[in-house]
């Protein structure tokens, strides 16, 4: 089923983003988090597309289980890198195949150390050449799109970066999906901002729940999202005095806020980022209902 038919019939859903295990002996493992998180009920799951290689078949491998061994209606991501027209149209043919209706049109990140993404091919430079490909070719599949509550990190500046969110909308996706972020405000304000320009389909808040000093230290690395005051001091006092599980304990209590924040806020839902671990979902998940 299509995710815009799924978003428009619920209310204050809760959806999962994985990432496919690099090596093949770890999947029972993986496989075993996404079977417990299904007790939650996801509107829909999403499966990240890697920098290339066997990762990203093993994307089309692991939505196409889910669909339709799992019971879940996934999505899968799909970027530009290493990106030509008979590739990307084998990789939906086969997602179209696989009855998995729903697809992440994005650009993809330089790779590790460089500052700068270099297309692989003239035809898909931007993700918003990714929806234009898909609508032309495949017009009945569901499409997903990034958003930036900060701005992406490479764009002069929030404003010019909204403008080209709103030409991937305006090109056919149906949806928006944020980058993390850890201060709600910033969301509001970024709908307030989206909604000046005529955006006016959903965006999906995403959130990375905080669940050791590592996990916060590189994904602030890698967005460039801006810590609320004294977050990240609360977080080292915790190591230093109660050790790991504390750190753990004060990120999961951020991210229930947050979330129950976002949903009250009117948010259409919230999409967490488990990066493969159940448990801390289902915590945020179960406090929501308490
Ligand atoms: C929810 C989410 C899921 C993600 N999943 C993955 C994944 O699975 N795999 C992966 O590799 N990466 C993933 N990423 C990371 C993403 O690939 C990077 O953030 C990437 O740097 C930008 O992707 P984009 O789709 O936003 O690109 P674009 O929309 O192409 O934007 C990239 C930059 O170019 C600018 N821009 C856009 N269009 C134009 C234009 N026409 N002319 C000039 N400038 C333009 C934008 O302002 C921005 O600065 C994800 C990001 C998010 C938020």
């Amino acid at each position: 089923m299509k995710i815009s038919d799924l978003i428009s019939r619920n209310k204050h859903f809760v959806s999962l983003e994985f990432f496919p295990p690099r090596e093949k002996s770890a999947w029972p493992g993986f496989f075993d988090q996404v079977e417990k998180l299904k007790e939650i009920n996801p509107l829909f799951v999403s499966v990240t597309y890697g920098a290339g290689g066997s990762t990203q078949d093993y994307t089309l491998e692991i939505v196409s289980k889910m669909k339709n061994e799992m019971d879940l209606e996934p999505m899968a991501h799909l970027t530009c890198v290493g990106a030509s027209a008979g590739k990307i149209r084998s990789f939906l043919k086969e997602l179209d195949a696989a009855g998995v209706k729903n697809v992440l049109a994005l650009r993809g990140d330089p790779p590790m150390g460089e500052k700068n993404f270099v297309p692989d091919s003239e035809e898909f430079q931007h993700a918003s050449d990714l929806v234009s490909f898909i609508g032309m070719e495949f017009p009945d599949l569901c499409v997903g799109v990034a958003a930036y509550p900060e701005g992406h990190v490479e764009a002069e500046s929030l404003e010019q970066d909204l403008v080209f969110l709103k030409k991937k909308l305006d090109l056919g996706s149906d949806f928006a999906m944020t980058q993390l972020f850890f201060d709600n405000d910033l969301y509001f304000s970024f709908l307030e901002k989206a909604k000046a320009i005529d955006i006016d389909k959903p965006i999906i808040p995403g959130i990375l729940p905080v669940t050791s000093l590592n996990i916060i230290r590189k994904s602030i690395s890698l967005s460039g999202a801006t810590l609320p005051d004294g977050f990240m001091e609360s977080l080292e006092a915790a190591e230093n005095n109660g050790g790991p599980s504390e750190v753990k304990r004060i990120g999961t209590q951020h991210a229930i806020k947050q979330v129950k924040g976002l949903l009250q806020g009117g948010a259409p839902g919230v999409h967490l980022y488990t990066l493969n671990k159940a448990d801390t979902c289902l915590e945020i998940v179960k406090a929501l209902n308490s």
